[in-house]
């Protein structure tokens, strides 16, 4: 009986299996015409200037209208894409949809920095500076008010590799973030070697925050040191009053989260941008 049940175990998987193989390689055969169809649009989270009040920064989130599967979440399609050696089409698509919708705000008086997210592979192409800043020109952007987070994990596989890469970026004037901070597997100490701008502390940090005592001396220690070693930094997934005062108070610079604001459509968050903004002059 014992054995039966296995089997049937077994069948099972098998059979759960063969249906997320199905998933992934829908989503990855449907990307090209994805792309073409218009299925994928990009969101804008605002950022919150904690020393300010003010609201300069927004961060750039793709979404995907899949026609069979509906709504999908990058962190499913992301790394699928990924891992399929596509993600450069995302990136670049990215790159200009975002370049495109700064020129049209800065065309309305709309200062805005927006940091997009790029992956992995995106700084194994020795031409990706050099591309970005053709965009740019292409765009008339100034390369000030874009930001590019990287993912921690990623920058810390191949350190001498990374360097050389962020230093090309920052040379055209670009600036730079570390994403989901903390995640990863790299201590502190790594930071001192990358020329970036930001550190973006991930939302697992604030996980305990409100309950455990050394979650919270966890988080305030890593804010002390990023900032003692001349990084902006950020914290992510900020969703109460409470602990945006606790933040404010460990001296954060920015933070972003739904209580702040959540994830926008561009018409949406371009009239959030401006109240915002206006709120604060009166
Ligand atoms: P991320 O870059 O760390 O982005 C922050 C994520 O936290 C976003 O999830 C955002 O919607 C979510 N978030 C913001 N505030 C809150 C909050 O208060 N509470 C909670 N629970 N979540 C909050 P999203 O949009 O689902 O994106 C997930 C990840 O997918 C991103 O994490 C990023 O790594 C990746 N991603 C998103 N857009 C792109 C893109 O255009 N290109 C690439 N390569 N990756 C992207
Ligand atoms: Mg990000
Ligand atoms: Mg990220
Ligand atoms: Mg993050």
């Amino acid at each position: 009986k014992k054995a039966k049940q296995s089997k049937n175990a077994m069948a099972y998987y098998q059979q759960d299996d063969d249906k997320v193989q199905y998933r992934e390689l829908l989503i990855i055969n449907s990307l090209p015409k994805a792309l073409l169809e218009g299925q994928l649009h990009l969101v804008y989270q605002a950022k919150l200037d904690l020393h300010t009040g003010n609201c300069q920064q927004v961060e750039a989130l793709i979404r995907w209208q899949h026609p069979s599967l509906g709504k999908l979440s990058p962190a499913e399609f992301i790394p699928l894409v990924e891992y399929a050696g596509m993600i450069e089409l995302i990136s670049f698509w990215v790159l200009d949809k975002v370049l495109a919708q700064q020129a049209a705000w800065q065309a309305q008086g709309m200062q805005v920095k927006v940091a997009v997210n790029l992956s992995t592979t995106d700084i194994d192409n020795p031409q990706l500076a050099e591309e970005i800043s053709a965009k740019l020109k292409h765009y008339q952007v100034p390369a000030a008010n874009l930001m590019i987070e990287m993912t921690e994990s990623v920058l810390m596989a191949d350190l001498e590799r990374t360097i050389s890469c962020l230093e090309a970026l920052r040379k055209i004037g670009v600036k730079l973030a570390i994403d989901d901070f903390g995640t990863g597997h790299s201590s502190l100490a790594y930071l001192r070697f990358l020329p970036v701008d930001e550190v973006k502390i991930d939302k697992a940090f604030l996980e305990d925050f409100d309950s455990d005592n050394r979650s919270k001396q966890l988080i305030k220690s890593s804010i002390e040191l990023a900032k003692n070693l001349g990084f902006e930094v950020t914290v992510e997934g900020v969703e109460s009053k409470t602990v945006l005062e606790q933040l404010k108070s460990f001296g954060v610079d920015t933070i972003q989260g739904d209580y702040y604001a959540k994830p926008l459509e561009p018409e949406a968050f371009q009239t959030q941008f401006i109240t915002l903004n206006q709120q604060l002059s009166h």
